[in-house]
């Protein structure tokens, strides 16, 4: 059958490699000049230094078959993420550890002296924490919460924390111990030579036809028996109800020499520091030591048309209008819908390859005539 797969990012590349394998011959589309998607890594020619060009992108996963797939590609080397925040002229120790803790308190406690006193800051009469302040001072305390959650998030989001979500801050640990490792998972590391590198490798297969500074058009959809799309789902249907709300990046890149700030990444939660963290691209490469440096300051918005979509604000009014989407895909027949933009939802590269593999094999084992689902992971 003749498919063609809109997007080459890890979800495009991903589904092509699995059915040239199975023997279809795939077409892949991309509408920038390079593949790889959001996490194109690129080698910046005056310092040398591997840029991760759309943000820094760091691979964890508990999934042994993903971590094998992609080691299979290209081996990944050891890395792990260290995270520091500056906030009111002091720099702490992310996540949340004991070191934070004994530092933001001036204390020396232990971990179980550490739980009682934080305990004793946490807001207990908030028994079913409704929004996402309400979590932050169930957890944490007033202190704590106003140091590193309230700015950063209001810098983040563009909203008042108290219209997020409480599980947004479930997912942020707070540890007693003196373990800042940022990624609890069993594999943590980076391709030794970048991502692009590593999806270039995915799509490097015979089947697989690949073109670069090429947009989609509807028309195309004629020509092909099945289309993958890991485009905007919005997107697809020409934006016909409305917008999903996204939050845009806008990068300042800079130059230092040697080591600039000591680690990857540095977050700033002062709401009048106008960025939201500075990350410093050596630092995803410690196997190499440029002389220079190249840096990134980090600034979130709300995402207008012509910017790129980084992250799904997914609240209620956008959880609407993707019901109204999501309705829309599952009538429109031959197209299946993949990835962060296809289903609107954030999505790691290990969660990506996972729903990439799954959304692939559903496409082969599905019985004969059968047709495919819209998605193979509703985004709802
Ligand atoms: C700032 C940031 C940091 C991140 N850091 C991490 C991290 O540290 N670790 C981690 O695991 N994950 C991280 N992620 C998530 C990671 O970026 C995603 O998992 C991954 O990019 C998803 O791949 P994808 O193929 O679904 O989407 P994408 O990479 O976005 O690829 C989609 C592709 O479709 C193309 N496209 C869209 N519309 C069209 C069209 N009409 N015609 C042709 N082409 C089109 C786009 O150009 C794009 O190349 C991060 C995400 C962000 C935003």
């Amino acid at each position: 059958m003749d498919i063609l797969i809109v997007g080459a990012g890890f979800s495009g590349a991903v589904i092509a490699r699995e059915l040239a394998e199975a023997g279809h011959r795939p077409t892949v589309i991309d509408g920038r000049d390079h593949v790889a998607g959001n996490c194109h890594t690129a080698r910046d020619p005056g310092t040398g230094v591997m840029v991760h060009v759309y943000g820094p992108h760091i691979f964890h996963t508990d999934d042994a078959e993903v971590w094998d797939y992609v080691n299979a590609h290209t081996p990944f080397r050891p890395y792990r993420h260290s995270v520091r925040t500056t906030v009111r002229n002091r720099v702490y120790s992310l996540p949340l550890n004991l070191l934070t803790i004994n530092q933001f308190f001036g204390q020396t406690l232990r971990p179980d002296e550490a739980r009682a006193y934080v305990e004793a800051r946490a807001d207990t009469s908030i028994s079913e924490p409704a929004n996402f302040e309400e979590q932050a001072l169930r957890f944490v305390g007033p202190e704590m919460y106003e140091a590193f959650f309230k700015g950063y998030t209001e810098k983040q989001w563009g909203v008042d924390p108290r219209e997020l979500p409480a599980s947004i801050l479930k997912r942020l640990p707070l540890r007693f111990s003196y373990d800042d490792n940022y990624f609890a998972h069993r594999f943590q590391g980076i391709p030794g030579a970048g991502y692009t590198a590593l999806i270039e490798s995915i799509l490097d297969h015979p089947a697989i036809d690949v073109h670069v500074s090429t947009l989609f058009q509807p028309e195309m959809t004629d020509r092909y028996g099945h289309v993958f799309w890991s485009g905007p789902l919005d997107g697809f249907f020409g934006y016909a109800h409305g917008r999903l709300g996204y939050r845009t990046l806008d990068f300042e890149r800079f130059e230092g020499t040697g080591d600039w700030q000591g680690c990857a990444v540095m977050n700033y939660g002062d709401r009048d520091v106008p960025w939201t963290r500075i990350t410093e691209h050596r630092h995803f490469a410690p196997w190499e030591s440029p002389e220079g440096s190249v840096l990134y300051r980090e600034f979130s918005r709300a995402c207008g048309p012509d910017d790129i979509p980084y992250y799904p604000i997914r609240l209620v009014e956008e959880k609407a209008l993707l019901a109204e989407y999501a309705d829309r895909a599952a009538r429109t027949e031959g197209v299946t819908f993949v990835g962060r933009l296809g289903t609107y939802r954030y999505l790691d590269m290990d969660v990506t390859i996972r729903d990439a593999l799954d959304t692939a094999r559903a496409f082969l084992d599905r019985a004969p005539g059968a047709a495919m689902p819209a998605f193979v992971t509703p985004p709802l």
